[in-house]
């Protein structure tokens, strides 16, 4: 039995305990994720030591992982996704030697340029780099949006496209301009599935040409550019790579658009660039490659995204080996290679990404994919779309 005294701060302290519970929950109901317990640390001692600024943290990894240096590809590879010497002037020219001498010691047989634009720009693309160098580059057209309020549009970018293949182009490339960017005189954006695409998208079909469709970008540049943003460092290098706000279609709408395109033109084959732009969800692209026989992936540029889920991204190269191309998306250098075939190919833990760390800081791990399937991404999937080409166009100059 209690003491009155004892019983007094008893219940002083039981009263205690309930206002402590009771405040505790009202701060947990109140909260949002991420966790605050990051806030109560910041008010004690140690808040006053973390004068290091983000921007400056590069921790060295203290781990000593196996690592295999891969220089070179198990299989010949052919780059889908490249932009080296290409028709907009954006990056620096390289003496087509030089890149040569790069493919040959990485076992990179083919490389796609994939901006050659049209007309006059696309035939020093292809005077350049694809007639010295046939068996070695690839060069696809562009669509010339500045001529979208045409009344023929559509069969103007047929005539333009069908000049393309004539002069040697053998795709069609899709920025993600068509969507984000590109309006017509009404000043409206001129959405991915409008009507006035369906002849160019049908010529493609008809040419046996695929159609490499860039469409949206990764899921937070969609969100607001502020400290729970994954891409925060990245969309602060490159503040024009934000869509978030009115102005811009949603990501998911963006994406409907595209697979729209794919749906009403089963006879083309088109190529979703980046994983169909959301490696984030691979569950929803597996859905997409089952809905759509005519839509493949590539994945450069999102070697980060599929790395740090090792697991996941393995199953769905196993689940889609005879849709996926490789693609890098990045200057023909070496090093760069050897980083996707070191991912490709090795086990290998925790390790940078190329281009680390501009997307995000967190590292990657290897998916040691089987031979077959390596064979079938590093070559045989893109020579069967490329094998699907019917021969020069018919009909008059643009
Ligand atoms: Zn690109």
């Amino acid at each position: 039995m209690l003491l009155p005294y004892r019983r007094t701060q008893f219940l002083a302290f039981l009263g205690g305990f309930i206002l402590t519970g009771v405040l505790v929950l009202a701060y947990a109901v109140g909260s949002e994720k991420p966790a605050p317990t990051i806030q109560h640390k910041e008010d004690s001692n140690a808040a006053k030591r973390m004068t290091l600024l983000l921007k400056d943290f590069a921790p060295h990894p203290m781990l000593h992982p196996t690592v295999h240096v891969v220089p070179r590809a198990k299989f010949p590879v052919i780059d889908v996704h490249n932009h080296v010497n290409d028709a907009t002037g954006h990056g620096d020219q390289i003496p087509p030697a030089e890149v040569i001498k790069a493919m040959d010691r990485a076992n990179v047989k083919q490389i796609v340029i994939l901006t050659g634009m049209w007309g006059n720009k696309l035939q020093a693309v292809v005077d350049n780099m694809v007639k010295p160098h046939p068996d070695r580059f690839l060069v696809f057209a562009q669509p010339d949006w500045s001529r979208i309020d045409d009344v023929n549009f559509g069969q103007e970018m047929v005539r333009l496209l069908d000049d393309g293949v004539r002069r040697g182009a053998r795709g069609l490339k899709i920025l993600k301009e068509l969507g984000l960017n590109v309006k017509d005189q009404s000043g409206k954006l001129v959405a991915i599935d409008d009507p006035r695409l369906d002849p160019m998208w049908e010529e493609c079909g008809k040419l046996g040409i695929p159609v490499s469709i860039h469409t949206s970008d990764p899921e937070a540049f969609f969100l607001p550019a502020d400290r729970h943003n994954e891409r925060y460092e990245e969309l602060m290098h490159n503040p024009a790579w934000s869509f978030f706000g009115p102005q811009f279609p949603s990501k998911q709408a963006l994406l409907e658009q595209r697979n729209r395109v794919i749906a009403k033109h089963p006879h083309t084959t088109f190529i979703a660039l980046h994983v169909a732009n959301w490696p984030e969800n691979l569950d929803a692209v597996s859905a997409w490659l089952d809905k759509y026989p005519n839509m493949y992936v590539e994945f450069g540029a999102r070697q980060a995204e599929l790395g740090r889920q090792p697991r996941r991204a393995r199953k769905f190269f196993l689940d889609y080996q005879d849709r996926i191309l490789f693609g890098t998306d990045a200057e023909p250098v070496e090093k760069m290679y050897a980083s996707y075939f070191r991912w490709l190919e090795t086990g290998d833990e925790y390790f940078e990404y190329w281009g680390y760390p501009e997307q995000g800081r967190w590292e990657i791990y290897g998916m040691e994919l089987p031979d077959n399937v390596l064979e079938k991404i590093y070559n045989k999937n893109a020579q069967k779309i490329f094998s699907q080409f019917k021969g020069q166009p018919e009909g008059n100059k643009p």
